[in-house]
């Protein structure tokens, strides 16, 4: 086919990274519309055969990261199973991460012809024997069990061409670096690896350069796992009542240096016009202010002159200010991820730090969106909402719906034609996708949350221990 100005301007997304024909329908159907920095990242080296490095949690979408092309590669190569052997193999430090890796590459494989297959501990192993007898192209398997299988002959990995090592930190954790060497040791000479990890300790470093051949390196913000420094809670308030709430939260003096993100331009442009009134000293940071402003207000925020920053969430990665007591969300983010990265605005660097999300009834859905990607529950703090639901309530249910129309059409006429985003001024640079976020290395444990300690004016008081789901 020719290629003119206008069948390239087509390859958006996945496509440009290399990924085409059923796959690339597969990447729609999921709703993945939009590549995950991990992806990338990783897919287009991974696809020329390089092998790859990664720092990158459950959370970042590497998953679909290291699938896709191998996948990619396995519908070029066509059907050669060979029996006892897989052609792909996937290991996993826990049996519900190895689920889910599976369930994910059937998603993105629907249609293919591509056969899977789950190895794990705990569960009856003569159904796994028999789904591997005929040989499978890709497999998901634990270190343990994997290991049993191959000692007892039950399959042979001499075929394995390509290997993935996931969550390779919580397998060191979990005692299974020996098993995962002698599987490394066991697949084919000539294999593609790709190996991730959320942080790279020396073990983890040697294994790589024991096994890899000269990997590309990729890393993303950390995702997933919260600072365990910084105390989480919710305080349930409805969208119209959220503004008084956060001004008589902002009573305590204990809220020294504050972050308020907000969704849309427009609605932090509203809070900082609420907070002035209330008498506080807030200053706004995002795309449609001056560069000039925006530095204005980032070193009057540093410097201590300003006390307030409404942000919204593109400058939760660029802002680095040491001493932030308190993040507030006014709203919770369209993407759960983005709380991982306002959250980690605060308790950096070993000091203690605290997130209060604000949230309406009615963003319960992106509430528990959040708490799975945190892999915690959240504790209710206080509760503002005992007024009628909005659902039987059309008057504010009217209202709420026109005020999020209003903004998101603000927000829409921002972007430039076709919804071109209009090129952010001065953040670009900062958010780098380069370095994990957050103080501390990921302890392999989900949660982290610590209870609240003493009492906090304005923050409803009495908060239970965040706990891990
Ligand atoms: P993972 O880190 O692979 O566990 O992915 C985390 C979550 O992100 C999963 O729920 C995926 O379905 C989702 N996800 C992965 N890639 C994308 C994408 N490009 N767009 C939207 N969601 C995605």
């Amino acid at each position: 086919m020719k290629l003119t100005i206008e069948n390239t301007a087509e390859l958006t997304g996945f496509a440009k990274l290399g990924i085409s024909g059923q796959l690339l329908k597969a990447t729609v159907t999921a709703g993945f519309d939009v590549p995950k920095t991990i992806q990338e990242q990783a897919i287009p080296p991974f696809l020329a055969g390089r092998d790859v490095l990664g720092v990158a949690q459950t959370g970042s979408g590497k998953t679909a990261a290291f699938s896709l092309p191998i996948l990619t590669k396995i519908v070029a190569l066509g059907t050669r199973r060979l029996p006892k052997t897989a052609r792909a193999l996937i290991l996993a430090p826990t049996r519900e991460l190895a689920v889910q890796i599976e369930e994910t590459i059937r998603v993105l494989a629907k249609g293919l012809h591509i056969s899977t297959a789950l190895v794990l501990g705990g569960v009856s192993r003569s159904s796994q024997v028999r789904k591997i007898a005929p040989g499978v192209d890709v497999l998901v398997a634990t270190p343990g069990r994997l290991t049993d299988l191959v000692r007892e002959g039950d399959i042979t990995l001499a075929e394995t061409r390509w290997l993935v090592l996931d969550e390779a930190d919580r397998m060191l954790d979990m005692g299974f670096i020996n098993d995962v060497r002698r599987i490394a040791k066991a697949v084919h000479r000539d294999k593609q690896t790709a190996l991730f990890s959320a942080t790279m300790p020396e073990e983890i470093e040697q294994l790589a350069r024991g096994i890899m051949k000269d990997p590309v390196h990729v890393e993303v913000a950390k995702q997933g796992t919260t600072a365990a420094e910084i105390t989480q809670g919710v305080v349930m308030a409805r969208l119209k009542q959220k503004r008084k709430v956060l001004s008589d939260m902002l009573a305590d003096a204990a809220m020294s240096s504050v972050i308020v993100f907000a969704r849309t331009k427009h609605g932090a442009d509203r809070v900082v016009r609420d907070l002035e009134r209330d008498g506080f000293n807030a200053a706004v940071i995002h795309g449609n202010k001056s560069q000039n402003a925006r530095q204005k207000a980032l070193n009057g925020f540093r410097d201590g002159s300003v006390r307030i920053l409404v942000a919204i969430d593109i400058a939760a990665r660029g802002i680095d200010v040491p001493g932030i007591s308190h993040v507030v969300n006014f709203d919770l983010p369209d993407e759960a991820e983005s709380y991982v990265h306002r959250i980690g605005r605060t308790g950096r660097n070993g000091a203690d730090g605290i997130a209060i999300t604000l949230c309406d009834p009615a963003e319960g859905a992106k509430l528990r969106q959040v708490e799975r990607i945190i892999r915690m529950k959240l504790p209710i703090t206080a509760d503002h909402t005992g007024q009628p639901d909005p659902q039987r309530n059309p008057a504010e249910a009217k209202e709420r719906a026109a005020e999020e129309a209003r903004d998101r059409a603000g927000d829409r006429r921002d972007r430039g034609p076709g919804g071109i985003r209009k090129p952010a001024q001065g953040f670009g640079h900062k958010q780098h996708a380069g370095k994990p976020e957050g103080g501390r290395p990921h302890n392999g444990k989900p949660g982290g949350g610590k209870p609240f300690r003493g009492k906090r004016r304005g923050f409803g008081g009495g908060g239970k221990p965040a706990r891990a789901a």
